[in-house]
Order: structure tokens, then C-alpha cells, then sequence
């Protein structure tokens, strides 16, 4: 039996994360689950699971949490605070930790289960782009197993041997997949009146709301990017895009002697997941089968950098200083959730992310710890909430 622990297990991801786990009850067992705000929905998914351990940030909540479980039978010991994450991710008796929290705020966690040497599940990518070589080495001296869980980056995954040592040969390039989000065909001069319920309907995939709106402005494509940087190993001009509307095929190992291996299936996140569970054998994932008589097209087409302004800063950001795409992801992380709070308009996230690379002069030493990068995140959300402050005038 392996023990999964699951950060994030009451967002789209984590409850991806238990509909697997739910058809290999013989195989894994659930540990702990965390999450953020939805005391109610945890202590549902913990009467089901019984896991040794769920936590939440609130301590009063994590009270309130612990008492209704014992009230109902349940042994689940309930922890309070963020240290409660790190504690969880790198627990001894822990196998597999499913990262799928939410922004930034899963680095800490990502990084204590990668130092403890875990198989360690990323569905968290702002994790990656905030931490970036450093949170690659603490993998390898943590001597974890990192599996990608974002789509495009399990595709790649799945194409590629599993011996890393021999990807470095065969790769030319690698080109993500990206499906355009619901306004692939607006008409731009409408962009300025999306609501946040128009950007979070993604025409393909159901996600969490930040990531529908990154998805809407292509940044989850420029993270997407930077986590395929890290992730392969490779220089930023050997990571491309494609737009792919209708999302079947995954993402695209272009080889050196130009035979392209692809990845395909319907668009439905329990593969990667269950990929990254049992690798390198397969399990069941519960996703429907792919039926090739029914796919009317597969088509594809170049990025329109006019309409996703926002795409380019990833290879603008990973040229650039080391620690800007820190400065990104914390500028993004803000901008989106002054769009959702409905303080600034759906065009303005991308003008708060350029505004916010562009005001910030970043020193070496920012960029040479983690302490030192996530001092970097917070200095960079302060300028682009000064931003969204001025823009929302
Ligand atoms: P979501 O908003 O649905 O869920 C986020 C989870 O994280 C929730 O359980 C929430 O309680 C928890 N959380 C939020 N803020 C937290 C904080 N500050 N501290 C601790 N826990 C916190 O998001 P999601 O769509 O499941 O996405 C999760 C991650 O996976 C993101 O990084 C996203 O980019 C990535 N991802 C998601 C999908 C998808 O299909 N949803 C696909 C690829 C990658
Ligand atoms: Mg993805």
C-alpha cells in the first residue's frame, strides 16, 4: 500500500486526485488531506477517507474541523497553520505527495516534500516558476521523484524514456499544446468587458477559477513554459506552443531526426494523475477512451502574441534576470485576483504583470535562496497591488 498525502485535496485537482484514488483502494491509501477554506467539503472527503491527518490553515477552523470529525467517529487528527503543510509533505510514513494547491503558496510544502526525497506529484506549476533551479535541486538532492502533473507536461513526460539522462540527445524541441481559452475568436476590442464568469468557462477542460483565467489569457501557457524549462532541462527557445483547440492532443516531443512523438487522449486530468500515481506502470483512470471516428479535426495554428500579450513574458522573463519569473508569477497571482474581486478589467491583468517586471530592478542576491526569492514574491505583490490600486482609479 503506498500512503498519499494530498495538498489542495478540495480543489479540482485534489478531488481528481480521489476519484482515482477511489478505483485502487488495494493500492494507496489516503494519509492526509489539506485545504484552505472549504472546512465543509474536507470534512466530508475525511468521513470518507479517514486519513491520519487533515490540516487546515485557521487554527480556530482546524478546531472547529477536529471536533465535528470526533463527533462523528472519525480518527482524523486535524493540524492548524502552513507549517502543518510541510510537516504532512515530508512525514515519514508518507509515499506520494499530490501537490495541487494553488499558487505560490504551494512552494513550501512542494520543496519539504522534495528534501524529504518523496515521489512528488506537481500539479502546482507557480510552485516551479517561483522556485526554479533551486527547487530542481533540491529535488535531486532531496533525491525525490518528480512527476509532472500539468497536462502538456505529463504528455511530454509519457513520450519521452524514463532514463532523463537520455532526453538531452534525443530532444530538439518540445511544443505545448494550448487550446486558446474561451476567447480564441473574440473580437479583442471586446476584451475589456469579459466577466470573471465569461474567463472561467473554459471550452475544455472544468478547473479552479485562477487557472481558467490564465487559461483565458494564455499566462497558464506562459507558466507553462517556464515549468517546461525546468521540468526537460532546456533552453527557453527549445520550448514552443501551438494553439490546439480542441485539446486531444496533449503536447509534442519534436526529436532530432524531426519525428514528433504526441500524446493523446480526451481532455480529462485523472490520466496524468493516475500516470504520475503508478509510473512507470498504468492503472485504471476512470477517462473516457478516445473515439478516433468521432474526432471530426484536429487542427492547429500559431500563437497571436497581439491578442495573448501575456504569453511572450515567459521567454522574456526566463532571459531575463534571474528571479524575474518570480516577479511574474507573484504580479499574475495578484492581477488575477483584483480581475475575480472585480477590481480591475480582464485586459488589465496583463498590463499589471508588464508594469510589474518593468518597475522592479532585481538584485543578484534576490534570486539566491528561496527565503530570498519568496522575499522577491512579496516585494513584487506589493508593487501590483500599487498597480491594480492605480489602475482601478
Ligand atoms: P483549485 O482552486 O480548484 O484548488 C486549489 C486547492 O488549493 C484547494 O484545495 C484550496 O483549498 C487549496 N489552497 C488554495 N490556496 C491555498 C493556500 N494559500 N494554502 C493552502 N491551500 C490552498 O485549483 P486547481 O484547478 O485544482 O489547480 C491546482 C493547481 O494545479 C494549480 O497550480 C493549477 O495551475 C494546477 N493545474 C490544474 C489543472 C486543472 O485541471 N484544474 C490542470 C493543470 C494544472
Ligand atoms: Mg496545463
Amino acid at each position: 500500500m503506498k500512503r498519499v498525502c494530498i495538498l489542495g485535496s478540495t480543489g479540482s485537482v485534489g478531488v481528481s486526485t480521489l476519484d482515482v484514488l477511489a478505483r485502487h483502494r488495494d493500492r494507496y491509501e489516503v494519509f492526509a488531506l489539506t485545504a484552505h477554506s472549504r472546512a465543509d467539503e474536507l470534512f466530508a472527503q475525511c468521513l470518507q477517507w479517514r486519513p491520519r491527518f487533515a490540516a487546515l490553515p485557521d487554527a480556530s477552523q482546524a478546531r472547529d474541523l477536529q471536533q465535528r470529525l470526533r463527533g462523528a467517529g472519525c480518527p482524523t487528527d486535524v493540524l492548524a497553520g502552513a507549517g502543518a503543510l510541510c510537516e504532512l509533505a515530508a512525514h515519514p510514513d508518507v509515499d506520494a505527495v499530490m501537490a495541487a494547491i494553488v499558487g505560490a503558496a504551494g512552494l513550501a510544502p512542494c520543496l519539504a516534500a522534495a528534501r524529504a526525497g518523496k515521489r512528488l506529484l506537481l500539479a502546482n506549476k507557480e510552485a516551479l516558476v517561483v522556485g526554479g533551479a533551486l527547487f530542481m535541486q533540491a529535488v535531486r538532492e532531496g533525491g525525490a521523484t518528480l512527476l509532472p502533473i500539468d497536462s502538456e507536461h505529463s504528455a511530454i513526460f509519457q513520450c519521452l524514456p524514463e532514463d532523463p539522462s537520455t532526453w538531452h540527445a534525443r530532444i530538439d524541441h518540445i511544443v505545448l499544446t494550448a487550446s486558446g481559452g474561451p476567447f480564441r475568436t473574440r473580437d479583442p476590442a471586446t476584451l475589456r468587458d469579459v466577466t470573471p464568469d465569461e474567463a472561467c468557462a473554459h471550452p475544455n477542460w472544468v478547473m479552479g477559477r485562477k487557472i481558467s483565467v490564465d487559461s483565458a489569457t494564455m499566462m497558464n501557457k506562459a507558466l507553462e513554459v517556464i515549468e517546461g524549462r525546468w521540468l526537460f532541462d532546456l533552453p527557453p527557445e527549445q520550448v514552443r506552443v501551438v494553439i490546439h483547440p480542441q485539446s486531444i492532443v496533449h503536447s509534442m516531443v519534436v526529436c532530432r531526426d524531426n519525428s514528433v512523438l504526441a500524446q493523446l487522449g480526451t481532455p480529462d486530468m485523472r490520466v496524468p494523475i493516475a500516470y504520475g500515481l503508478s509510473f512507470p506502470e498504468r492503472i485504471e483512470s476512470g477517462a473516457s477512451r478516445l473515439d478516433f471516428a468521432s474526432l471530426a479535426t484536429l487542427s492547429f495554428e500559431a500563437p497571436d502574441f497581439a491578442r495573448y500579450p501575456g504569453l511572450q513574458l515567459a521567454w522574456d522573463t526566463l532571459r531575463g534576470p534571474e528571479g524575474s519569473t518570480t516577479v511574474l508569477n507573484a504580479a499574475n497571482e495578484e492581477a488575477v485576483a483584483a480581475f475575480l474581486a472585480g477590481t480591475i478589467r480582464f485586459d488589465q491583468i496583463h498590463s499589471v504583470n508588464a508594469r510589474t517586471l518593468e518597475a522592479l530592478s532585481i538584485a543578484p542576491d534576490e534570486a539566491a535562496s528561496i527565503d530570498a526569492l519568496m522575499a522577491l514574491d512579496t516585494r513584487s505583490r506589493r508593487c501590483a497591488s500599487q498597480h491594480v490600486t492605480t489602475l482601478a482609479r
